[in-house]
């Protein structure tokens, strides 16, 4: 099923949208009138499940209309995102920034996959491999670390 819901929430100067669902070409994605009052955009992601490649196209021309003057802040990405970082190229207008994300982690025992949150600070360092919640053997790291993070 298509479907997006993005909630609003705006503090003070700054408006945070949070999206749910998959972003695909039937998406409606917000719009951003009233903008001038604001300082900031936060896109939370935590809960978006899937974006196919006409709603990362949708996205993108989305993402344009942003009023120049709003920081955008990237909330809580997804590990499908992360592991296609090359999207985030038309992702990330100049100025804005990915505050924090999450990494997949693979592990071959189970199979399971396990999404561990990051902040994205100079100092972040992604560990190669976790503890599997599930069955306590080792998970690999399941996104290639220099395609992340500098
Ligand atoms: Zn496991």
């Amino acid at each position: 099923m298509a479907l997006l819901i993005v909630n609003e929430e705006r503090h003070d100067k700054s408006l945070t949208l949070e999206f749910s669902g998959r972003v695909d070409e039937s998406s409606a994605l917000p719009s951003l009138t009233q903008c001038e009052s604001l300082v900031e955009l936060v896109l939370d992601l935590k809960n978006l499940t899937s974006m196919n490649s006409m709603g990362i196209k949708a996205w993108v021309l989305w993402i344009k209309q942003v009023p120049k003057h709003l920081r955008i802040i990237y909330r809580r990405c997804p590990a499908f995102l992360v592991s296609q970082m090359k999207v985030f190229l038309g992702f990330l207008p100049p100025g804005a920034r990915i505050e924090s994300f999450y990494v997949p982690y693979f592990c071959p025992a189970c199979k399971a996959i396990t999404a561990i949150p990051y902040d994205n600070t100079p100092q972040t360092a992604l560990e190669d491999s976790i503890t599997c919640p599930k069955c306590q053997q080792a998970a690999e790291i399941d996104i290639i670390k220099s395609d992340f993070l500098p």
